[in-house]
């Protein structure tokens, strides 16, 4: 395993997510149940107070105090320090090499504190972890800049996130770009950009946390073969939920089931794709609208529409001919149906009190945002359509964004004194809070050129704020 470094607080982040894990065990291989991660001390002493364990169903209340790797206890000298003797569970992130064996620590009356090592149960990767805590900064994140931009004139800060917005966009064209050429060397025929198209939806359909899952599932589904098999909104939805693993044993039964099983049934050999885990989906800690069932079956009702009814040129005429693009997208993506069966059940068997929407405002926006804006600047520069291109920009730079700003744009609208009231605008603060401010890029940056005047910034940055 490669070892990253990591720092405590952002260990200490993926504690306090328990998503982020799941069956723990202690070093001795007993079983570790989470009631509560505590609270954090923000001073000496262990990293968390009140919090409440299980272990091998024994309850424990205490401190836990969080490690990097085990010698660190050592290290870190907390041996002898009786402030850790209320600590009831070392976590630590990463197994040591060269300790074969635990060194559980040992503090007062000889008590040895069991240990986890963290990485070993991890739910996703370190990686995909990172991205969603940096799309979710703390209240602590501090940009080295605060508040001395203040100073700074707001035509250069408007003038840098403008040419940021530009490279947000370009960046996202690219991956897609990308995909496309990966897909077919012939992109003068609709289908791959039907495909491609699908697939950068579903894996938006996904969010943070069912993204890979998404797009893998998509990536099974090779619309020139399913075009041609002219399935039903049933057969399509069995063919989706088949491959995501969800036929799979399922306990539950009712007519809607039992249909897609036996219409899996005949599908499975012409598609011929291995399916993917149902333990790999994940549920935990989403609202039941946003589970990935009720994405699939949106997700299957767009393929649908995609092959059936000419969705791709639909979008394409929105941004060629559309007076309101805005509502006219909404109006798009609102037309799959999901099929009756999930208007009422967020997961298979389980009926909601209370009727479920398919996608929201907020869920178009994303897609649109981070799909069809660079799918469709993409397009403009295949075919030359310069008329299209001032389209999608005009669009871009004008289109006011009333809600759904995330966490990265109040904080950092918040830390520079600046409004963003258009899609480039929030493109471009997000991407000079991922590609500079968290990367100790502030002498590259046309704010802190002004701010640090060239100077070189040596912040502890990065991961370690958050
Ligand atoms: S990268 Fe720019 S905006 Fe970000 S902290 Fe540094 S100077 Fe400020």
């Amino acid at each position: 395993m490669i070892k990253l470094n990591l720092n405590e607080n952002f260990i200490c982040r993926i504690w306090e997510d328990s998503s982020c894990y799941s069956n723990l065990k202690t070093t001795s291989g007993k079983n570790v149940e989470i009631i509560d991660t505590g609270i954090r001390n923000p001073d000496s002493g262990p990293d968390y107070y009140n919090t409440k364990i299980k272990i091998d169903g024994v309850s424990y209340s205490g401190c836990i105090e969080i490690h990097k790797s085990e010698k660190d206890w050592k290290t870190h000298k907390h041996k002898g320090d009786n402030k850790y003797n209320s600590v009831i569970l070392q976590v630590v992130f990463y197994k040591d090499a060269f300790n074969k064996d635990s060194l559980n620590p040992v503090v007062k009356k000889s008590r040895k504190i069991p240990t986890v090592i963290l990485s070993d149960y991890l739910t996703r990767s370190v990686r995909e972890i990172w991205k969603e805590i940096i799309n979710n900064p703390s209240e602590k994140f501090r940009i080295p800049c605060y508040p001395e931009n203040y100073n700074t004139s707001d035509e250069i800060k408007k003038d840098w996130l403008s040419k940021l917005a530009d490279d947000r966009l370009e960046l996202k064209t690219a991956k897609i770009k990308l995909r496309l050429e990966e897909i077919s060397g012939d992109q003068s025929k609709k289908i791959f950009w039907e495909q491609v198209m699908f697939e950068f939806i579903c894996e938006a359909l996904g969010y943070s946390k069912n993204r890979k899952q998404f797009l893998c599932l998509s990536q099974k589904i090779d619309l020139i073969k399913i075009s041609k098999m002219k399935l039903s909104r049933l057969q399509t939805d069995s063919l989706l939920f088949g491959l995501s693993g969800f036929l799979k044993d399922l306990r539950f039964k009712d007519d809607y089931i039992e249909s897609l099983k036996y219409e899996w049934e005949s599908l499975k050999s012409v598609i011929r794709k291995d399916t993917i885990e149902k333990s790999e989906w994940n549920f935990f800690r989403l609202r039941p609208s946003n589970f990935p069932t009720i994405r699939i079956a949106y997700a299957s009702a767009l393929l649908f529409e995609i092959i059936n009814n000419d969705f791709f040129k639909k979008i394409f005429l929105a941004f060629e001919e559309g007076q309101n693009i805005s509502k006219e997208l909404n109006a798009l993506f609102k037309i799959p149906e999901v099929s009756h069966y999930w208007k009422n059940n967020y997961i298979f068997g389980k009926k909601s009190s209370s009727a479920i929407a398919s996608i929201g405002n907020e869920r178009i926006k994303d897609i649109t945002v981070n799909v069809i804006l660079p799918l469709i600047n993409l397009y403009s520069a295949y075919f030359d359509k310069t008329n299209l291109k001032a389209r999608v920009n005009f669009y871009y730079r004008n289109q006011k964004q009333k809600n759904g700003r995330n966490e990265i744009t109040r904080v950092m609208e918040k830390q520079l004194n600046i409004k963003s009231g258009t899609i480039a605008a929030e493109q471009g603060l997000i991407h000079l809070h991922n590609f500079y401010c968290i990367r100790e890029e502030c002498n590259k940056c046309g704010i802190g050129k002004s701010v640090f005047g060239g100077t070189a910034v040596h912040e502890p940055f990065r991961i370690i704020l958050y």
